[in-house]
């Protein structure tokens, strides 16, 4: 078998990774990323956003061995489901809707990922979104493989009863699909705890018992983990945290912009504006606001829960009187001259079109996938460092599997614990990719994957490749 360049290559002296083993890695590997190629595409066609998602391994296969059975299994998601579901609206019509779930791997354990409503989810988005969770659940050494889903809708137009009817139907129709040792749910762009909660209660309906297991991020009276609400931009916090020192960056010298004002990008903007970080712009789909003097974000979280945009915070209410601001585009929040930008809407949204106007220091994606493959090349070249998605937003999915480890147990932990642990799996593994990055000389994203991949390497190898076969 082509055991990697071995674990150990991280933690001892990076002496012991010299030009001519990496060169003959890379040759090595060579042949294996000719294979992916034949799924991500022609370079000159738009990718998919699987196939864009592909590229990033591809590079990190250059600087591990892994065997060829790992590679052909990661090349395609496990299982992919599509599904029609049909909901009476409220006004007796019938509307049929689309909706998928994609197991990617399942190696390290039960699928783990997120369901989205979204106008614009694909089985192609579906795909790529679970192939990042099995790469995210790697990197945080979580009992978890990859997957997600998601209906294609503007949930935005459905009532309240319509959206349950929708979300107990997506479950009537995957249930099979399912389950807390197969494929475990959890909230995702336009779903929240109220919808987790139906889906949990329509598959506990259908089993004829309670199973709190297969969906995580559910209300507080249905088995939720203290914490999960705010675990994504928690676990983000701790990663900026950690690596910003590492570059002499202090927060009350940092300037920072978040694209996007929903679960995640709010509470990341609050807890950097809590730590001392001057947080100047803000955005949600309807736009932004800028405060070159940085803005209150307390009271612009509280006039979006009351009026719905940031927008309409312009010039209204009490945040003008807290601090003066000027709107913004979304466009013009990435370009922004600060040091840390957010990126926490949806993915694709720095690309080879705008990346070359992007003026921040450090990007932390806290969106699944905002910055392209192309985009990256780019960036690099203007030595921004970013800090990738599968990274950086895995706080969600680490709280996701406290939850599940307490559903199954029935002891629930407090929130100091959860926090605790929280914090202390985030830590390490953002040091270990510091770690790879900086010994390996390779961007942070790539060391992220050598780190996800090395583990996915050893669960599948154990479970037997061909190599037992070969010849001795
Ligand atoms: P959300 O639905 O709560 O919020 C999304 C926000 O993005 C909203 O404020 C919306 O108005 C805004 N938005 C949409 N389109 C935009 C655009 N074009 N420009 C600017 N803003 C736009 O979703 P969320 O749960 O906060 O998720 C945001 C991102 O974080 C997604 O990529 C999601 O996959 C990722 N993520 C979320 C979690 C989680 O636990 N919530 C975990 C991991 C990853």
């Amino acid at each position: 078998m082509k055991k990697a360049i071995d674990k150990n290559v991280y933690t001892q002296s990076q002496t012991n990774v010299t030009i001519l083993s990496r060169l003959i890695l890379y040759v090595n590997n060579k042949w294996l990323n000719k294979k992916i190629k034949t799924i991500t595409g022609d370079d000159c066609m738009e990718k998919s956003l699987l196939a864009d998602a592909s590229v990033r391994l591809e590079k990190a296969l250059q600087y591990v061995s892994i065997s060829e059975d790992a590679i052909e299994r990661l090349k395609y998601p496990k299982a992919s489901l599509s599904v029609a579901i049909p909901v009476r609206m409220d006004d007796g019509s019938l509307r049929i809707f689309q909706g998928h779930r994609v197991r990617y791997d399942d190696t390290r354990g039960p699928g783990k990922g997120g369901v989205r409503y979204h106008p614009s989810v694909s089985l192609d988005e579906v795909q790529s979104l679970a192939f990042w969770m099995t790469f995210k659940c790697a990197l945080l050494n979580l009992p978890f493989g990859g997957a997600k889903g998601g209906i294609t809708v503007n949930p935005k137009e459905l009532s309240k009863a319509e959206l349950e009817r929708l979300s107990r139907g997506y479950i009537e129709a995957i249930a099979d699909f399912i389950g807390p040792d197969v494929d475990i749910l959890a909230p995702d762009v336009y779903t929240n705890e109220m919808i987790m909660g139906w889906m949990m209660d329509q598959y506990s309906i259908i089993l004829r018992h309670i199973s709190l297991g297969v969906v995580t991020g559910k209300p507080v009276t249905m088995g939720v983990s203290q914490g999960r609400g705010t675990a994504t931009a928690t676990g983000a916090f701790h990663v900026i945290n950690t690596i910003l020192p590492k570059y002499n960056q202090k927060p009350e010298e940092t300037t920072s912009a978040v694209q996007g004002f929903g679960n995640a990008g709010a509470e990341i903007a609050e807890l950097l504006g809590n730590a001392g970080y001057r947080v100047i712009a803000v955005s949600d789909s309807r736009g932004g606001i800028y405060s070159e003097q940085g803005l209150d974000i307390p009271s612009i979280r509280e006039y979006k829960q009351n009026n719905l945009s940031i927008k309409g915070v312009y010039c209204q209410d009490s945040v003008c009187s807290i601090v003066e601001h000027d709107i913004i585009t979304n466009e013009q929040l990435l370009t922004l001259d600060v040091d840390v930008l957010i990126p926490a809407a949806l993915e694709k949204q720095i690309t080879a079109d705008n990346a070359s106007q992007i003026k921040a220091k450090y990007i932390f994606e806290v969106a699944n996938g905002p910055v392209t493959s192309s985009a990256d090349t780019i960036l690099e070249s203007k030595d921004i460092k970013v800090f990738p998605d599968i990274l950086v937003n895995a706080g969600g999915v680490t709280v996701s599997y406290l939850e599940w480890v307490q559903n199954r147990n029935g002891l629930y932990w407090s929130l100091n614990e959860v926090k605790e642990q929280l914090k202390s799996r985030m830590i390490t593994e953002t040091q270990e990719v510091w770690k790879i990055a900086t010994k390996s000389d390779v961007s942070f994203r790539t060391a992220a994957y050598i780190h996800a991949l090395d583990r996915l390497n050893d669960a599948m190898s154990a479970k037997g490749t061909r190599d037992y076969y070969s010849p001795c």
